[in-house]
């Protein structure tokens, strides 16, 4: 896969033979007329906003006349989207996207994404979907592939007037270091599974330490790791780093986690998000809404058809 940008032709042939109406999830039909729509006609930006569909038919005829380059709906719920008046509420999103993961396990340039990365990007949105279903009781939330990484949606009801995300935010990524680092269930055993994650991924260039100390640490880091997983408190008690290194070494692991999630689309709820089953041109790969997580593959279940029928 080469993530090429799609052509003009490609986004036609692509919405008019290959987009159904029917793959516009239910969560976004079914309060439609409470969302803001906008697009991104040329690739330049989503200049046009604010625009409102009564229902899924008008909005089908507008993709179907115009194949966008880019489709965007709100978060958020307004009595008048086209004003943003009257805010209703909005969902909870996580954005995570695989180019700007700070750690990771493949050789891609910034900026870039390939298979290996992307297959780390649905780790940490599992991650996080457990944490929101396991310890905060989160019953409806949707997984999407946002064509370039993964969106993770909530749309329960007791969630959608939250004002403050930040501490959610924290939460589920393990940014925030526990009082108590060895309790058994809750935060703390968020924090040790986000903890093992990034620091299983770390190698030299992710470590901003002396030789001697990054040497040391990834010579322990299995039996960190293990000992962390079996609650030990001696888990960083290794000669030849002291306790500010220990400390520096756990924020410096817990700014990376803050970063797995674009925190600043989980904060506003001004913000907008990429429709599933619309195109993301500049890779040419479809969003889509994930309805089996754990079997899912972006390369075989998100690349549309004109793809393949490339001749270059
Ligand atoms: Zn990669």
């Amino acid at each position: 896969m080469d993530f090429k940008e799609a052509s003009l032709r490609e986004r036609k042939i692509y919405y008019h033979e290959e987009w159904k109406e029917k793959d516009v999830p239910d969560f976004i039909v079914e309060r439609i007329t409470e969302r803001e729509f906008a697009f991104d006609h040329d690739g330049n930006g989503y200049n046009d906003r604010y625009k409102g569909f009564e229902n899924v038919d008008l909005f089908s005829d507008f993709l179907i006349k115009n194949f966008p380059y880019a489709v965007c709906t709100s978060v958020s719920y307004y009595s008048k989207p086209k004003n943003r008046e009257d805010w209703k509420g909005a969902e909870l999103v996580f954005d995570i996207d695989a180019k700007d993961l700070t750690v990771k396990s493949c050789d891609c340039k910034e900026g870039h994404v390939c298979e290996k990365c992307l297959s780390e990007a649905k780790e940490i949105v599992l991650k996080i979907r457990d944490a929101m279903i396991g310890d905060l009781g989160i019953k409806r939330l949707v997984l999407v592939y946002s064509g370039r990484g993964y969106h993770l949606r909530v749309v329960d009801k007791e969630v959608l007037p939250l004002e403050r995300r930040s501490e959610i935010l924290e939460y589920v990524t393990g940014s925030k270091r526990p009082k108590d680092l060895f309790l058994s269930h809750g935060y703390p055993a968020v924090y040790r599974k986000m903890f093992v994650m990034t620091f299983n991924k770390m190698n030299e260039k992710d470590l901003p330490f002396s030789k001697n100390i990054v040497d040391t640490l990834l010579a322990e880091k299995e039996s960190i790791i293990s000992k962390l997983n079996t609650y030990h408190a001696d888990f960083l008690d290794i000669k030849g780093i002291g306790d500010k290194t220990k400390n520096e070494f756990l924020g410096h692991i817990e700014r990376i986690n803050a970063s797995l999630v674009d925190g600043k689309v989980t904060v506003d709820v001004k913000r907008i998000l990429r429709l599933p089953s619309t195109l993301h041109s500049k890779v040419s790969m479809k969003c889509v809404e994930i309805k089996n997580i754990e079997n899912f593959d972006p390369l075989k279940q998100a690349v549309p058809k004109f793809v393949f029928e490339r001749k270059d």
